[in-house]
């Protein structure tokens, strides 16, 4: 259906599962246990280069430093919003570039640092989805991210933050259910051991509604949460903002999710941009209300960001953020009908890391340093 632009991956060490490590070491006449000290040393102790990881034997070091790359992304520059989101832009190794988000909770704990650290994640470059009220559309799809690129992005947003990072969200650049087999590797790798980087629990992954993926995630009971970018409540409004909606309409993807929720037994987010005018009507929340109660669910209500930058064009240049006293009469119809409501707050707004804005829009990709590619 999309035109991929697939290419080979440089053999970063972080692209394997602890299972692949594990036949990768046994391939090098190595015993199996290395590859649970090299992934000790990565993702445990944190360490950056090969040939500081002390548990292992000089030659294996010297022979993963020829044969394999630790490092898959590259920072290239930190932008800090007044509230505190962090957005990271990471070069790759061929020159492309993706965007990470790090974003407090405004709930602080006792000694007011925030309750949650979340690292918004991409796992494409660019999108081939083409939502009208989103930034990433306008980049098309470049490619699909490795497995060590999705890493590196918690590894690395970790090493430039002193709080952990506690929480993660695949809701960055790109639909994580068309990178479906490089985001679960991610996870198993994420979730990993006694002492995990982060808990099942903890990660979530967001689809513009890619209903094959939603019926994987339930076949396989997968450990993490899901959630929906749902943003409209007909299927004619749903198709003209989110193109996806025309191969798999409302009918199918309410169906895809009441599955899910049959084989896993677990609540699903929604989530809902409102748009003044085009789906913030009392008859928007009605059906928006019948709609997410069919499983156990909350809907995140999130006001819409501009994209400005990205020069819209045709209903997207329509798109504008529902009013305030709008904003809250539509939380309140949707509390009035039983439904769950959490507000998503705006944060990174003042550097475009609000939800739907990442594009590089501020950032330039140019590199003082040496382009990964050069290095590698
Ligand atoms: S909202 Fe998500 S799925 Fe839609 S174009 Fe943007 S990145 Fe892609």
């Amino acid at each position: 259906m999309y035109n991929f632009a697939y290419m080979k991956s440089p053999n970063f060490l972080k692209n394997y599962t602890i299972a692949e490590l594990r036949d990768y070491v046994r391939g090098m006449g190595e015993q199996a246990f290395r590859a649970d000290q090299l992934f000790d040393a990565m993702y445990a102790q944190g360490i950056e280069h090969i040939h500081d990881i002390a548990t292992l034997p000089k030659a294996l070091r010297e022979t993963l430093e020829q044969e394999t790359v630790m490092s898959a992304v590259r920072l290239q520059k930190i932008q800090e919003s007044n509230d505190g989101t962090k957005k990271f832009l990471f070069e790759l190794f061929d020159g492309r570039a993706i965007e990470t988000v790090l974003i407090p909770s405004e709930m602080v704990t006792d000694d007011g640092s925030p309750k949650r650290m979340t690292l918004c994640v991409s796992t494409q470059v660019g999108c081939p989805l083409n939502c009208q009220f989103c930034a990433t559309a306008s980049l098309k799809l470049k490619r699909n991210l490795f497995v060590a690129e999705i890493v590196d992005q918690l590894l690395a947003a970790q090493r430039y933050t002193e709080k952990k990072i506690t929480n993660l969200v695949f809701m960055g650049m790109g639909e994580p259910m068309l990178n479906y087999d490089n985001v679960m590797a991610a996870v198993s790798i994420f979730t990993h051991g006694d002492t995990p980087l982060l808990g099942s629990k903890r990660i979530t992954l967001s689809t513009a509604g890619v209903v094959p993926g939603i019926v994987r995630m339930a076949d396989e009971k997968s450990p993490i949460k899901l959630a929906i970018s749902l943003h409209a409540t007909t299927n004619g409004l749903r198709k003209e903002i989110m193109p996806i909606a025309r191969k798999y309409e409302l009918t199918e993807l309410g169906n895809a999710i009441e599955y899910y929720y049959r084989k896993t037994r677990r609540a699903v987010t929604y989530e809902y941009i409102l748009f003044e005018g085009i789906n913030d009507s009392e008859a928007d929340a009605k059906r928006l209300a019948r709609f997410t109660r069919r499983v156990p669910s909350k809907v995140n209500v999130i006001p819409f960001h501009d994209i400005e930058f990205t020069n819209p064009t045709g209903i997207a240049a329509e798109l504008k953020p529902t009013s305030r006293e709008k904003f809250k009469g539509f939380i309140s119809l949707l509390q009035s009908h039983d439904v769950t409501v959490m507000i998503r707050s705006s944060s990174g707004v003042d550097i475009d890391a609000a939800c739907g804005q990442l594009a590089f829009s501020n950032a330039s990709t140019e590199t003082t340093t040496p382009l990964l590619s050069e290095v590698l």
